[in-house]
């Protein structure tokens, strides 16, 4: 009987074995080839100069909005006109919150569902005590080695300045959309966008405009972030997190410390952010991660392929694996951060209310609600308070990749970036996209950026910069991509 069972087991071991060879073998590619249309009359120079004048005007976004120094952004407007005078010609232009901006382009084909690109003006400011630590100063725009430098290089004047040379390309040589395109730049993304993006979208929503899809920052052209993977990714944000801060607070007796209680208002709270990080979220590998599997998978080694092309055997492995990487770990689950810590205020004084605050990024599927009821649940203590601080969302929906505005962007990406690995993924952070989806059927989040991993650091960092020749890349994508919408 024993040798029968061991028998019969050995053989299912030898069946599955086979099924997750043959799924590996037969992973199959998502990518295609596309002819890179040549465009021709873009003025490298020219454009690379445009974006420089760009930068050097200071379009900070302030923690303290006292600090917003308003006449340089109308001054940005004044830049716009000047720099892209078809665009002002023939769009029609809308200032929202009198900094944000609104274009129109009407198509010719009013049954055409129309398209919107986005980008802010605004950038984060230099860290204090960094200004010294820039190859040529954060806003200068100097031109030099090959690179356009400063804040708002990468993020996000190129998104900007990109989207209206395309434009003012395209009215030069007498094109004219059939779908109605928009543009539309807020002013305040770095400090959550509720001025510009929010009342922009706002603004759509009342007058009734649905959008076939919308295109933002987030992910870009990425050389050696992916392990396993010998060629740069494109990475479309299909889907971002959403965000919760609560605050914790247990509150007592304070007194003196020479006579402490058994329990003071400190350690119930550490006890309870304690559980808090012991019992993390549960990991699930769906929606935008399950998606970039199924996008990279067949593109990576025959052992990457073994156990992504067979993730309902293995996706147990998988995780294990991904949870050792924190960027990887949040890309499967809501993650919980604490972050700030308040107690007593000197030091031989018992706190009579002690304080936590803890960072929650939500994966879609979760919300702030949920959220919330598991805090309670995990800690299952009546003397720990919990207060939902301003600024939360919900996460995203996720997006559409067998729609045809998809295929669209993935198209136009094989054409602007050959051999480049097309993927959808999760944006970890927040962008100005997330007030748009409720007027837009699908929303993705990518930039026509060409970076290293190492060039990340540089967003929000120091010697942000492009490169012109990647600049040219730019407005050639945001050309096609227009050209390859009105199709
Ligand atoms: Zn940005």
């Amino acid at each position: 009987m024993k040798k029968k069972i061991l028998s019969a087991a050995a053989a299912l071991a030898v069946i599955i074995v086979a099924i997750c060879l043959v799924r590996a073998a037969m992973f199959k590619s998502k990518q295609f080839t596309a002819e890179s249309a040549a465009i021709s009359g873009v003025d490298q120079r020219h454009i690379a100069e445009n974006l420089s004048k760009a930068i050097r005007l200071r379009t900070i976004s302030h923690q303290d909005p006292a600090k917003f120094d308003g006449p340089t952004f109308l001054a940005f407007h004044r830049l716009l006109e000047n720099t892209f005078p078809r665009v002002h010609k023939t769009l029609i232009r809308e200032t929202v919150s009198k900094y944000g901006l609104l274009y129109m382009w009407k198509g010719t084909d009013p049954r055409r569902k129309p398209i919107l690109l986005l980008g802010h003006i605004d950038v984060v400011p230099i860290e204090s005590g960094t200004e010294k630590d820039w190859t040529h100063p954060p806003f200068s725009g100097a031109i030099a080695d090959g690179y356009i430098w400063g804040r708002g290089t990468l993020d996000i004047k190129v998104n900007v300045m990109g989207t209206l040379e395309a434009v003012e390309y395209l009215l030069a040589s007498g094109y004219r959309p059939k779908e109605t395109i928009y543009l539309a730049f807020g002013h305040d993304e770095e400090v959550s966008g509720l001025n510009g993006a929010r009342k922009i979208a706002a603004l759509l929503k009342e007058r009734k405009v649905s959008l076939d899809y919308t295109l933002d920052e987030g992910g870009c052209v990425i050389e050696g972030a992916i392990a396993g993977l010998n060629a740069p990714a494109a990475l479309i944000g299909i889907a971002e997190k959403g965000y919760l801060s609560l605050e914790f607070s247990v509150e007592g007796e304070g007194g003196h410390s020479s006579m402490p209680p058994r329990q003071t208002t400190a350690g119930i709270l550490c006890a309870a952010i304690a559980k808090l990080e012991k019992n993390q979220f549960p990991t699930r590998i769906e929606g935008a991660a399950l998606q970039m599997f199924r996008y990279l998978g067949p593109e990576m080694s025959f052992a990457n392929r073994l156990v992504l092309g067979n993730l309902w055997l293995l996706s147990g492995v998988l995780k294990s694996q991904l949870l050792k990487s924190p960027a990887m770990a949040a890309g499967m689950r809501t993650t919980t951060a604490p972050t700030m810590l308040q107690g007593s205020v000197k030091e031989n004084l018992l706190p009579i209310k002690s304080t936590a605050v803890v960072n929650f990024r939500l994966l879609p599927g979760d919300t702030m609600e949920s959220v919330i009821k598991r805090a309670e649940k995990t800690i299952n203590d009546k003397r720990v308070k919990i207060r939902a601080l301003e600024g939360g969302n919900d996460p995203s929906p996720v997006s559409d990749t067998e729609s045809t505005s998809f295929s669209t962007l993935q198209k136009t990406i094989h054409q602007s970036f050959p051999g480049a690995i097309v993927s959808p993924y999760l944006v970890l952070g927040a962008t100005d996209s997330r007030y748009y989806t409720g007027v837009s059927a699908n929303v993705y989040r990518f930039t026509p950026l060409s970076l290293k991993n190492e060039d990340l650091k540089r967003m929000h960092g120091t010697n942000e910069r492009i490169s012109v020749a990647n600049y040219e890349q730019v407005v050639k994508f945001f050309i096609q991509l227009i050209k390859n919408s009105g199709v």
